[in-house]
């Protein structure tokens, strides 16, 4: 059985900036295959394709989608040219019906970076398959916490349900210069209420973040980086343990933790 992943993927540039978190996503891909063994295909759950419904892509040959600007060209020259997973894409969206949640295949979607930078650091070779799912901005955790209960079973099939968004994600601090290369408070205090919750295995806590959570709208100015994360947790069953694989900050406060669901799906 494959578990349930959350990673938060940084800047766009992590996958050319060494350091840390970078190193953490290079040696994550082979954990992961010596722990549960490989992957048959990834479901990817990706911050930057938003839409008001679930979509899955069924693309056969996905591109990869640079989509981040003012970045060095290096960057718009990678490619991560793994095939896609029509099937999966077709069975995500059985079970998301199955569950009452209203789902589609998109025929042409790619990789955008959400998917495509962790991918490329996990498994270079781009030889697993993967399909992309989107994350619905206009709706709360409960919504991302259903779609993961309805897609556990995946992981049963032998596919790795991989979220990628941020853990703590505000552009605006950042910019102002990461408060001197320090990591503020509010960021340090937000991931340590996540783990703390977590571990506590407080799920009515956790679902209700916006308003629980110290510091949350510092630390998630928008909803869409924090939502796949929701995804992962109801991958991970009923009552997820979740282990933190990672935490740390790039930038002072771009939050880069990661956490795994293995349990029982
Ligand atoms: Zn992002």
């Amino acid at each position: 059985m494959q578990p349930a992943l959350f990673v938060s993927h940084g800047a766009p540039s992590l996958v050319m900036e060494p350091g840390p978190s970078r190193n953490f996503l290079c040696e994550l891909g082979p954990k992961i295959e010596q722990q549960f063994g490989r992957p048959r295909a990834i479901l990817c759950i990706s911050a930057h394709w938003n839409s008001a419904t679930p979509l899955v892509a069924a693309t056969a040959k996905p591109d990869t989608i640079h989509d981040f600007y003012g970045f060095p060209e290096a960057l718009y020259r990678l490619r991560y040219e793994a095939p896609g997973a029509p099937e999966l894409a077709a069975r995500s969206v059985a079970l998301l019906e199955a569950a009452g949640i209203k789902a589609a295949t998109d025929p042409d979607r790619g990789l955008d970076h959400g998917a495509w930078a962790p991918l490329l650091l996990m498994w270079p070779d781009a030889d697993i398959p993967v399909a992309q799912l989107s994350v619905q901005p206009g709706l709360d955790a409960a919504h991302h916490w259903a779609i993961g209960r309805a897609l556990a079973p995946l992981r049963r099939e032998g596919i790795l349900v991989l979220a990628s968004g941020g853990v703590v994600h505000n552009l605006r601090s950042l910019s102002r210069g990461g408060q001197g290369g320090g990591t503020p408070e509010w960021a340090s205090g937000f991931t340590a209420w996540l783990a703390e919750k977590l571990a506590a295995e407080d799920l009515p806590a956790l679902l209700d973040w916006r308003r629980a959570a110290p510091h949350a709208d510092l630390a998630q100015p928008t909803d869409e980086h924090f939502l796949p994360f929701f995804v992962a947790l109801g991958a991970g069953g009923d009552k997820p343990k979740a282990k933190r694989l990672y935490a740390g900050f790039d930038h002072g406060s771009l939050g880069m933790d990661a956490y795994v669901f293995p349990g029982g799906a």
